[in-house]
């Protein structure tokens, strides 16, 4: 589905040359939710910047349903630590956004939006402008607006960092429910051990300096990702 080899970037400033990301090959099937952790400076965002076709790899190859990456695409969307939302447009226009630029009616858009808001528990809140949300509550657009794009593939970075305890915990579970309702495939960073244990079905642990892969691992506890399993909010909880 997602395969890197042989990955490299590097950025030459004045003064020096950058490694940002050293050679780093991995795959990643379709439909699983694979955490990534190490420390800062490791290359975590170079990698899903590459990823999202924002940047080129110096070296090796990116390759996405079988072809390389070359530019940013709707079937990769990007979700960021600071929500990144149209200040200048409604929750319902920013979620249609996409859709809308892709040449679909207002109308048709505007449903879409809708259905994807819903899915988020943000129905109500269609018509109010981003800066009356909470940062909770415009992570939940953010996550609309990429899904209402019809992204196939979604790189989070560190995106519910910013969030209080409660909130975070409220959007791990939304997130796992989105992942096993849609069946979509998450590349997801996050400095927390612990919500990469609990949102992973693998963890990837980058090493510091120009990062590599140092370990991947299985997730092996039980790890249902069907919410209407009984057992999935007792392991949760
Ligand atoms: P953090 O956990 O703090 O977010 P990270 O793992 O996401 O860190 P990156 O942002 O990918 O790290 O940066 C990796 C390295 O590449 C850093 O040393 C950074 O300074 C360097 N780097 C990233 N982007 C650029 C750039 N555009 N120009 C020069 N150097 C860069
Ligand atoms: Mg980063």
């Amino acid at each position: 589905f997602l395969e890197l080899r042989d990955v490299t970037k590097s950025f030459t400033l004045p003064a020096r040359e950058v490694v940002a990301l050293s050679t780093t090959s991995l795959q990643i099937e379709q439909g699983a939710l694979v955490c990534l952790l190490g420390p800062s400076g490791c290359g975590k965002s170079t990698l899903l910047r590459l990823v999202a076709g924002f940047e080129q790899p110096s070296g090796g190859n990116i390759i996405f349903h079988g072809k390389p990456i070359s530019s940013p695409g709707p079937e990769r969307g990007m979700i960021f630590q600071d929500y990144a939302l149209f200040p200048w447009l409604t929750v319902r226009q920013n979620v249609a956004f996409g859709p809308r630029a892709r040449g679909m009616g207002r109308r048709s858009a505007g449903d879409l939006a809708d259905r994807y808001l819903d899915m988020v528990g943000l129905n109500e809140f269609a018509e109010v402008w981003p800066h009356q949300l909470s940062g909770g509550m415009r992570q939940r657009v953010a996550i609309a607006r990429v899904l209402a794009n019809d992204a196939k593939l979604v790189l989070m970075d560190e995106p519910f960092g910013a969030l209080d305890a409660m909130t975070r915990e409220r959007l791990q579970q939304e997130l796992l429910t989105i992942c096993a309702q849609t069946g979509l495939t998450v590349l997801f960073v996050t400095h927390s051990i612990e919500e990469a244990v609990l949102l992973g079905d693998r963890v990837i642990v980058m090493s510091a300096g120009p990062g590599r892969v140092v370990s991947d691992l299985a997730v092996s506890l039980p790890h249902p990702r069907d919410p209407t399993d009984a057992s999935f909010n007792d392991i949760r909880r």
